[in-house]
Formats: C-alpha cells, structure tokens, sequence
C-alpha cells in the first residue's frame, strides 16, 4: 500500500531540500505537494520537484499576503510560464484575520479570482488558503472553479482545513478536498477530530504545512514532510483504520486531485 502523501508543504531557501526529501522517503512517505506562494517559495518548490521526480509535485501561485505586491497579471503570467511542471496552482486564497480594510480584501480576491481562472483555464486543481473569509471564498470559487475539475472532484484541496464542518458541506459539491494539518493532533482540536468522520473519505488529505504546525509528538520542531505520518496516525484512529490504510487513502485521494507531471528532457 503506498505510504501517507504530504498534500501541502514548503521549502524555503536554505532548506536542505534532498536531506528533507530523504527523510520523507525514508518516512515511508508515497510523495507530497511542494508548494509556492510568492516569488521565492516558488523557485523553492519548482526546485524541490525537479530534485525528486514523481515524488515531489509542484504548485506554483500568490498567497493573499501578496495581494498589492504581485498584479493579478504577473500572478497569471508567473503561473503560465511554470505551467508545464505544475500539478497544481498554489497556494491562492483569502485571509482576513489581520484585520484587513476594504481595499486591501478587494485587492486579495482580486488576486485569488484571477489565479482561478487561470487553474481553470489550465485544467489544474488549487491549493486553497481560507481564513477568515468562509463566505467570500465560497463566492468566488463558485465563480470561477472550472466545472469540468468540480465535476470531476479535482478541484482542488482546502488546505489546512479547521472546521467548521458545515463549510466542508458546502465546499465538497465544488469538487473541494480537505487538508487535514498537524493541528489533527493538537490537545485543542476536538471539534476538528469530531468533524472528521463527517467528510467524505474520497476527500481526506493529509498535510504538514512544514515549516510550520509540526504535529503531536513533534511540536515545537521544525516541521517537514515526513511528520505527515504522525496526522496520518490520528486520522486512521478517528476513521477506525490501520494506520497503513489511512496513509494509503491520503496517497489515493492526493493523486486523484495532484497529478504527476511527465518528466521533460533536461532543458526543455
Ligand atoms: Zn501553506
């Protein structure tokens, strides 16, 4: 059975990204989504791909902190010319937990709507941030997801997913997965484990987010993609699973939403 697959993770510059890649392989891990959301993590996660072959798949997009830096059309541009290696667009989204003013959110679904399209246009699946913004996201994406991908459940993923369960059942007819983070396995999080056997199973993904939101027993870590295991091990309890089983599932879902891109000669 193929091993747990990290859906959402960053390399930054500095990582020693083939030791991270080693110790997801050697983690038992089937493979993970590197993914971007500025200028940098991109290359990042362009490099992490092209570092590891079918193991690590690319998302190249503008998160919503770079609304007012990046216009809707270098985000579309940038997104365009890395098109060929992507398995996704990403991460794009809405985030008003800042307190942000009127333009500044204007500005950020300006930025997620035009990123859209393009996934669309491309017939590439999104790696979603929503925070703070249930009600606008599900607007927009409802505009602009591609209905071929919603009919399809390829969609995308909804990265980082925290509940509350009634925003899963209106996400899941837009073709909409769910990222299940390392806060699965915080002390806090029982309404998110309650919320779990709720959705539907060909929809669970597990994720680190790394470098971030390293998972019990791990907190306080550095976080990478091989602490996937540790969510992967709560969702199987919550599902009533064996823990091969739920990585297996993680690893099916994954790659029914983030397709491997066929390798390129060199230089290409
Ligand atoms: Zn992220």
């Amino acid at each position: 059975m193929p091993g747990a697959f990290d859906s959402h993770c960053h390399f930054e510059p500095g990582d020693d990204a083939p030791a991270l890649l080693a110790r997801a392989r050697a983690a038992g891990l089937s493979g993970m989504l590197a993914v971007g959301g500025e200028a940098a993590a991109n290359r990042c996660a362009l490099a992490a791909a092209a570092a590891a072959p079918g193991f690590a798949l690319a998302a190249v997009g503008f998160e919503p902190g770079e609304a007012g830096r990046v216009s809707p059309e270098a985000a579309a541009a940038a997104i365009r010319e890395a098109a060929p290696r992507l398995a996704a667009v990403g991460e794009i989204g809405l985030d008003y937990s800042r307190g942000e003013d009127a333009a500044a959110r204007a500005a950020q679904r300006a930025l997620f709507a035009a990123q859209l399209s393009l996934a669309a246009e491309l017939g590439l699946p999104c790696s979603i941030h929503s925070r703070d913004a249930a009600d606008d996201t599900e607007a927009i994406l409802r505009e602009r997801l591609s209905p071929a991908l919603v009919r399809e459940a390829r969609a995308g993923s909804l990265h980082c997913f925290v509940g509350p369960a009634d925003f899963a059942e209106r996400l899941a007819p837009l073709g909409l997965s769910f990222g299940l983070s390392g806060i699965l396995t915080f002390r806090n999080a029982d309404a998110l484990r309650a919320a779990v056997p709720a959705l539907p199973r060909d929809r669970i993904l597990v994720e680190t987010d790394s470098p971030w939101l390293a998972p019990v027993p791990l907190r306080g870590r550095r976080c990478e993609p091989a602490f996937v295991v540790h969510t992967a091990a709560v969702l199987a309890h919550l599902l009533g699973l064996e823990e091969e089983e739920a990585a297996a599932l993680s690893a099916r879902n994954a790659l029914r939403l983030f397709r491997p891109v066929p390798a390129r000669p060199q230089g290409v």
